[in-house]
Parts: C-alpha cells; structure tokens; sequence
C-alpha cells in the first residue's frame, strides 16, 4: 500500500491466514510488504466465507 510493491501470494497461504485471523469477515487476510513492512490489500481475493476483496474497492 505504500510503495506499491507487489507480491504474489499463494492461494493456499491466503487461505490459511483467512482462516487463522479469527473470522472476521469484513477485512481480508494481511500480509506485511517485504520491502517497506507497510501493510498489503489483496488485489483480488475471494475468501473463505465467499466474501470477495478487491484492492479497486479502496482506493
Ligand atoms: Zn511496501
């Protein structure tokens, strides 16, 4: 989100923080930037609960 790094992420690690970051359903899976530790949105994910993140949705 603030060096605009990207970073492809594996389905199944996703997944697995969806399901480890105690169900709340409102906010995706977070993950930390390897270049600048800022946080990082999903440019696209659909998570476990069938709700649907998309970063075109927050800028
Ligand atoms: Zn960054």
């Amino acid at each position: 989100m603030t060096c605009h790094e990207e970073e492809e992420i594996p389905y199944d690690v996703v997944r697995d923080f969806d399901l480890m970051d105690g169900g709340d359903p409102t906010t995706p899976p977070r993950f930390s930037c390897e270049q600048c530790g800022e946080e990082m949105y999903p440019a696209y994910y659909k998570g476990v609960h069938g709700q649907e993140y998309k970063l075109s949705d927050i800028l």
